[in-house]
């Protein structure tokens, strides 16, 4: 734990009552593995004692912590209650039928983990469809969706810039995404594309070094633990400020739907490169989709394509305590899930998502979605297994009820029922 070093130099300080440290967080989630690499830490310290530690893609202490206890109060596996930031469920107007449960702030752990029972909706919904790009960017991941509403946000004036992911430049890690921040289309046409590792958004959001204006506007694009993280920092204020990470800036979140990430080291290197011998430089996408894991080179070779449960040794552990597979608190989710290749599933969840896409119409052909019943399923497989995960914390000796494959296979399936066995 390196935050005790610094706690030494502090020895001899009496400590104040009710305070909470970075080194309870590093005990607690960071060094317990739990740690999800989404950022909130960094950017909620107001006295940015945080920042990432670049070998590890960790947080760490890196001056003296104030005891404050916003690290931990605002991390989605520390204190915070994410589910609580969900807004209730709408129904579908194609599916009126589908049930809907208004969330409980219950002080119960189970809600903690699982968001509550599965079975509840897609969340708050004011617009669903599938969605492909007119103009779809070469490295799209599936209907390059996200990038079109970010193109036409940028050429509107709605933004000024955006935390999104593009490849490392470093030739030792081919195939890291990192995050960093667009302000031109060109950069965010180049950043088009999935990377299975998480990129610790959030620290991106200190602009003390950028030329943006002094009131900028930003949309955020990351994985739903990394909205959580946006929308507990705008809707929960505290005084003392964010130091130099501007949250208030962010105009727009859009969330990828998400059942896990990765360690890029664990997955690229070691098991795709190392123990499948593949050739990163030639991959030109990696894909996790129907339960399984496909690589493809750039020549259409399929290179890889196993399930997803042989790679599960290299996700982040923390990801199976996570239930907001659909990304509940964005003001937009977007995944394939639930849409044919090369379209992307589109959730509008608020106003700000409703303007946004409205922006972008003239760039995108929509259509109904294909299967909302897809992700339906795959919402209740995640919350199940973030259920499990909480018993199995509870009772080390409770059994997995289902191989977590064999779950992927039945609810992403578009065209097969699920397979779901009584709690
Ligand atoms: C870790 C991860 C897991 C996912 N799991 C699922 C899933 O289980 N089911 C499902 O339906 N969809 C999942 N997705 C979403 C899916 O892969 C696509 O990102 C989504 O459909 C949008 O595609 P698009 O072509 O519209 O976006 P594009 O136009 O290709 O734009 C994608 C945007 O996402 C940004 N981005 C890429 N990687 C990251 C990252 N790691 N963190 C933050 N931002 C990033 C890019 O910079 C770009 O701005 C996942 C995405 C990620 C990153
Ligand atoms: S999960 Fe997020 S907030 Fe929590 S320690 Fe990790 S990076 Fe920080
Ligand atoms: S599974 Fe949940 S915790 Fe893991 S990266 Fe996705 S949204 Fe974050």
């Amino acid at each position: 734990m390196k935050g005790f070093g610094i706690r030494n130099e502090m020895n001899g300080v009496e400590e104040p009552p009710g305070k909470t440290w970075f080194w309870e967080l590093e005990a607690g989630v960071i060094d317990a593995d739990r740690c999800i690499q989404c950022g909130t830490c960094v950017a909620v310290c107001p006295s940015n004692s945080i920042g990432v530690d670049l070998e590890t893609n960790l947080p760490e202490l890196v001056k003296l912590c104030t005891g404050c206890s916003l690290c931990w109060d605002y991390c989605p596996r520390g204190g915070l209650r994410y589910e609580s930031l969900w807004p209730p469920s709408t129904p579908a107007p194609d599916a009126p039928d589908t049930p809907v449960v208004v969330k409980s702030d219950s002080a119960d752990p189970y809600w903690k983990l699982t968001g509550g029972p599965p079975a509840d909706g897609l969340g708050a919904v004011v617009e669903q469809y599938a969605v492909r790009a007119g103009a779809r960017p070469d490295g799209a991941q599936d209907g390059g969706i996200v990038t079109a509403i970010l193109l036409a946000a940028m050429a509107a004036g709605d933004i000024d810039g955006a935390v999104v992911s593009k490849p490392s430049p470093d030739p030792e890690e081919p195939w890291k995404g990192i995050a960093t921040l667009a302000t031109t289309a060109k950069e965010l046409i180049d950043a088009a594309g999935s990377f299975y590792n998480q990129t610790m958004a959030l620290a991106e959001l200190d602009l003390s070094g950028t030329d943006l204006p002094a009131r900028p506007r930003l949309a955020v694009v990351g994985t739903p633990c990394e909205i959580q993280g946006i929308r507990a920092m705008q809707a929960r204020r505290w005084s003392g400020g964010t130091g130099a990470h501007r949250v208030d800036a962010v105009v727009l979140t859009i969330a990828l739907l998400c059942t896990k990430s990765f360690d890029y080291e664990a997955l690229m290197l070691r098991e795709l490169r190392d123990k499948r011998g593949l050739d990163l430089d030639r991959v030109a996408k990696v894909d996790v989709i129907h339960g399984r894991m496909i690589v493809e080179y750039i020549d259409g070779q399929v290179a890889v394509d196993e399930p997803i449960k042989d790679f599960h040794g290299a996700a982040l552990k923390g990801c199976d305590e996570c239930a907001d597979f659909l990304g509940r608190s964005a003001d937009i989710s977007v995944g394939s899930v639930g849409s044919i290749r090369n379209w992307s599933s589109v959730l509008v969840r608020t106003e700000a998502g409703r303007l946004a896409l409205e922006r972008a119409r003239g760039r995108l052909d929509l259509r109904t979605l294909d299967d909302p019943a897809a992700l339906l399923r795959l919402d209740a497989l995640d919350k199940r297994i973030a259920e499990r995960t909480l018993q199995r914390k509870l009772d080390p000796d409770a059994p997995l009820f289902m191989e977590y494959a064999e779950h992927v296979a039945n609810y992403q399936g578009t065209d097969r029922a699920p397979v779901v066995r009584d709690r």
